[in-house]
């Protein structure tokens, strides 16, 4: 049993095997080895599911390349699901309610890059949105490390964040200046990339609205003590 994100109706759900057991793809759906020919220590192989919630119960295909020397072998590689691919991709498009429309659609579509693999469309977008909501506040000038430097001091993030920024920025600059390095964007570089991107939307605009919510709400709850002692 697989758990999963159903790309279908986005929940998460066991599911449930359709096939009796793995199947292995042909040699031409392998991974290559440095000399061009199928890579026989990792065979692809595949298997059909149906989506347990009730709602939905849509079919996914889940494949993987499973090591020839794995311990577990293909079946266990498949009932703990862990390094399993889905398609449909289940796609995360969060939204960001207090964040400018079109820095909020960037962000998310960053996300939705991100659910797929798709690292460096993930982090060249979560640079925009940073560039973006620098711009919102009136910050045009210098590269990037620059302005995240002067939304610290501006007070918009804290000097924590503006700590992390520097610590992850190395990773967008490879990616915007085209120095597209013949490694692949490990995994863990680009969501640390949208971590950042989060906390700073978070900072700038979310935790103020809330804020400002509170507040508001607060000042009417006195406003509406005093009518009422003054009309009583
Ligand atoms: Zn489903």
């Amino acid at each position: 049993m697989a758990s999963t994100i159903c790309g279908w109706c986005g929940t998460r759900v066991h599911m449930q095997a359709l096939t009796t057991g793995p199947i292995q793809l042909p040699p031409s759906t392998w991974k290559r080895t440095a000399w061009g020919s199928p890579d026989t220590d990792w065979p692809v192989y595949t298997r059909a599911y149906q989506c347990a919630n009730e709602e939905c119960q849509r079919l996914s295909i889940a494949w993987a390349s499973v090591y020839s020397g794995a311990r577990g072998g293909v079946n266990e590689a498949f009932d703990t699901g862990r390094d399993l691919q889905w398609e449909p991709a289940a796609v995360s498009r969060p939204d960001f309610p207090d964040v400018p429309a079109q820095i909020a659609d960037t962000a998310s579509e960053a996300h939705a890059c991100l659910s797929i693999s798709a690292y460096r469309g993930a982090v060249a977008l979560a640079r925009a949105v940073v560039e973006a909501t620098a711009k919102d506040k009136g910050i045009i000038k210098g590269q990037l490390v620059q302005k995240i430097d002067k939304l610290a001091e501006q007070g918009h993030i804290r000097d924590d964040t503006r700590r992390f920024a520097h610590e992850v920025r190395e990773g967008g600059n490879e990616i915007a200046h085209g120095d597209l390095a013949d490694e692949r964007m490990p995994a863990e570089d680009a969501k640390a990339i949208i971590e950042l991107m989060d906390e700073i939307l978070q900072e700038v605009y979310q935790g103020r609205a809330k804020f400002e919510r509170l507040r508001a709400s607060r000042l009417e709850r006195e406003q509406r003590n005093k009518d009422a002692k003054a009309g009583a």
